[in-house]
């Protein structure tokens, strides 16, 4: 039995005969049903249309991506440690080929996604490296494909291994997490973010929404709530969940003054 992934948003669901009737995670105000109506497809027809670019972004920390790119464009990254090198956010295809090549790389070990938007076919990564996925119990009721793998995690901080620190920020989702690895950009620090921190054209600022297709924004409480989680952090470079999308520098002072900006904007 096949495990469909929506086309729209890339997630994929548990193995059925048939393509589910609907996509929860589509029709739920943050995403969108595509213009050509909700459509499905398998791994294996992936594959045949796509293949995955894997780029080193800096030392030790690659970028994995669909050529052309599939659903919303989702960007994993790939941080290599001595302590066991982990996968930040996931996207859809996983073929032969990118299993090679990221065993190449030393493999993944661990897996923690920020936010549903990103779990993709996370049961496939898990399957196919062996690897414990970490996902914040707060968005548990939008795993569409569990698997045993797969473990919740409650509370605000989960200390991943040495160097690498998973903070819940909340906002686009109430589990919505960034990771902070104290090792990217030469040892400055940085901040892995998905969306729940969204770098935005100009690259001197980021962003928050409730929604980013729909145009929903946050309140100003929790554009407030997420400023704060991230202040004990040290770093200078940001990246989002997409390839053009990095704070290259300054990147903590960038995210208080865009969170200011942000709150000013929005009261009146
Ligand atoms: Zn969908
Ligand atoms: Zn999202």
């Amino acid at each position: 039995m096949p495990a469909y992934i929506c086309v729209t948003c890339g997630v994929q669901f548990a193995a059925s005969d048939r393509p589910p009737a609907n996509c929860r995670i589509c029709e739920d105000e943050r995403q969108y049903v595509g213009y050509a109506g909700q459509q499905w497809v398998t791994q294996d027809q992936l594959s045949k249309t796509r293949v995955n670019r894997i780029e080193l972004l800096e030392p030790n920390l690659y970028g994995i991506g669909s050529v052309p790119s599939f659903a919303i464009g989702q960007r994993a990254l790939l941080m290599q440690s001595p302590h066991g090198n982990v996968l930040w956010d996931c996207m859809s295809l996983l073929d032969a080929d990118t299993i090679a090549r990221v065993n190449a790389l030393g493999g993944i070990s661990k897996i923690v996604i920020s936010h549903p938007h990103f779990y993709a076919t996370v049961a496939d990564w898990a399957e196919a490296f062996d690897a414990p996925v970490y996902l914040h119990a707060a968005d548990q009721a939008w795993l569409m494909r569990p698997h045993e793998n797969i473990q919740f995690w409650e509370g605000d901080v989960l200390e991943l291994q040495p160097g690498i620190t998973i903070q819940r920020v909340g906002g686009h989702f109430d589990g919505c997490c960034v990771c902070h690895w104290a090792d990217g950009a030469a040892y400055q620090g940085a901040l892995l973010t998905g969306d729940s921190i969204y770098v935005v054209s100009d690259r001197r600022w980021v962003s928050f929404m409730h929604s980013f297709p729909n145009l929903i924004p946050l309140p100003a409480s929790k554009v407030a709530a997420i400023a704060q989680a991230v202040e004990r952090y040290k770093y200078s470079r940001l990246y989002s969940g997409w390839w053009q999308t990095v704070v290259d520098g300054d990147a903590a002072i960038v995210v208080q003054r865009s969170a200011q900006r942000y709150i000013a904007a929005i009261t009146d």
